[in-house]
Order: structure tokens, then sequence, then C-alpha cells
């Protein structure tokens, strides 16, 4: 096991990205992998779209081998019990591996309807809606807890992948705002509850990816947004420094 003082590299991890398929996961998943995970590191790209992850991996895969991370793609909804159980087992596969680092970003997301209040009677919508929000962040930060528990020398970290909107009330975004206001209190529990588990909200700020095409579309507002690489480097700097407090929230225009 390495020493788990020295954080200039994530370590040997497995680590866990939803959305890995596109915009910022994918972002992410290209990060991490820029030589900050340790030989024997295992990582795992979730989402639904099994082309795009497999795309994602043979990219990966031309610069990480020689660093020897496995990579694994898990091509599942994680809307519901089966996705999020198929993810947990993949990571369950990989538990006998020497790791020194727990890495799960929970940054899987979408914008759902944009609607006023008033319009959100249909209470399975907003199930649905609240399923992949929030639900499955839960569930699968838990299976994932209990897949790799407290033992001495194992560095643990979540990411909530968050947003300004989980502060900051907004018109018509009521089921944007409630998930990632949900979200943040979901993870300041986990870090009040399990210390060795060091958490972190980051709210990665207006970046060009499909979710921001979708905005455009639905509201005609365009925001100015940045790459997501430099969002994704910001994240890596802030895992690698870890000196942020557990359960903090932390935002891209204020680090
Ligand atoms: P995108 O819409 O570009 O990507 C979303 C990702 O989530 C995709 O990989 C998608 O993959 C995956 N996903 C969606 N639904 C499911 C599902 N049911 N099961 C599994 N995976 C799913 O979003 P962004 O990259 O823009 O957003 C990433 C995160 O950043 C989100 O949490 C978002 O709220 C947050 N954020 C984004 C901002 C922005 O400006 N873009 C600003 C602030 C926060 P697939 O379709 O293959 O399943």
């Amino acid at each position: 096991m390495s020493d788990i003082t020295n954080h200039r590299t994530l370590g040997r991890s497995i680590c866990i990205i939803t959305g890995a398929s596109k915009g910022f996961g994918r972002a992410l998943a290209h990060k991490v992998s820029e030589g900050w995970l340790k030989p024997g590191s295992v990582l795992l790209l979730v989402a639904r779209s099994q082309t795009l992850l497999q795309e994602l991996k043979e990219e990966l895969q031309s610069f990480t081998e020689e660093q020897q991370t496995v990579v694994h793609c898990v091509a599942v909804d994680l809307s519901t019990r089966e996705g999020v159980n198929e993810t947990v087992s993949m990571a369950r596969q990989e538990a006998g591996n020497e790791i020194d680092h727990v890495l799960l970003i929970n940054n899987a997301a979408t914008l759902g309807e944009i609607s006023n209040f008033a319009s959100f009677t249909n209470i399975e919508e907003v199930n649905s809606y609240l399923s992949l929000n929030v639900s499955s962040a839960l569930a699968l930060t838990a299976g994932i807890l209990q897949v790799f528990p407290c033992v001495p020398l194992l560095r643990w970290s979540v990411v909530n992948v968050s947003s300004a909107f989980a502060l900051q009330p907004l018109p018509s975004w009521v089921l944007y705002c409630t998930a990632k206001a949900a979200r943040k209190m979901m993870f300041r529990v986990l870090a009040e509850e399990q210390p060795h588990v060091k958490v972190l909200s980051y709210s990665p700020g207006p970046m060009e990816t499909d979710m921001q095409k979708e905005i455009l579309r639905l509201t005609g507002v365009k925001h100015h947004l940045l790459p997501c690489q430099e969002s994704a480097d910001k994240l890596v700097k802030l895992l690698l420094d870890d000196d942020f407090i557990s359960g903090a929230h932390l935002d891209f225009f204020e680090v």
C-alpha cells in the first residue's frame, strides 16, 4: 500500500465515473487517466451508451496502456435498480485487487423539464426525474460503501457533481434545483456520518456540453461556456491537494 499522506497522485484507485460517455464525465475520465492513477488502478465508466463508452475506453487505452490501468465500461441506466446493482457488482469484482483509494464521482444527471411550478402534477414524471438525479446517487454510493468498507490505509473520496442551482432558486427549474439541493444535503450527511470518507460537492461552472445545448434549445439563453477540460483540471487538482473540508460545496469560480 502506498503512503496515503502523499496525495500527489490519486493512488492505486478504483475510480468510478458516472455519466462518463459525454460532456464533463468524459473529460474527467481523460483527466484522471493522464498519469494521476497509479499502475494497477481500475476505471469504471458508467452511462447508458455502450458505443460512446467503448469509444472512450479505446481512446483512454491508447495512452493508459503503459500505466496499466484497467478500463471497464458499464452500460446501464442508473435510474433503475438493475443499473445501480450492475455497477456495484462490477466494482465488487475488483474488490479483491490491492487498491489504496476508492474514488466515486457521481456526475450523471439530466436537466429535466423546464416549466412553471404548477405544471408538475404528474407524480410518476417527478419520481422518474428524482430517481436518476437523486436516488441513484444515494443507492450507488451506499452500494460502493458496502463493497469497500473502511480499513486502515484505504483512502475514500466521493465527489458529487453539483451546480450553482443547489444553492440558488431559479424560476421554472424546480426539478433541477430540487435535485441538486437534495444531493448537496445527502453528501453533507455522508461527510458527517462517515469521517473516513472525504466528500466534495463540486459545482463545475457552465461548460460546453449537450446539457448546455438543451438549455439553449429550451430557454434561448446563451451562456459563456467553459471547455469541460478546464473544469476537470480544477476538480482533479482539488482531489490531489485534498485540503478541502469534507462535505464542502466548492464552485469552479471560487477555487
Ligand atoms: P451531459 O448531458 O453532457 O452528460 C450527462 C451524462 O450523464 C452522459 O454521460 C449521460 O450518458 C449520463 N446519463 C444521463 N442519464 C443517465 C442514466 N439514466 N443512466 C446513466 N447515465 C446517464 O451533461 P454534462 O456533462 O453537462 O453534466 C455533467 C454534470 O455536471 C451533471 O451533474 C450536471 O448537472 C453538472 N453541471 C453541468 C453544467 C454545464 O454547464 N454543463 C453546469 C453545472 C453543473 P448516456 O446518455 O450515455 O446515458
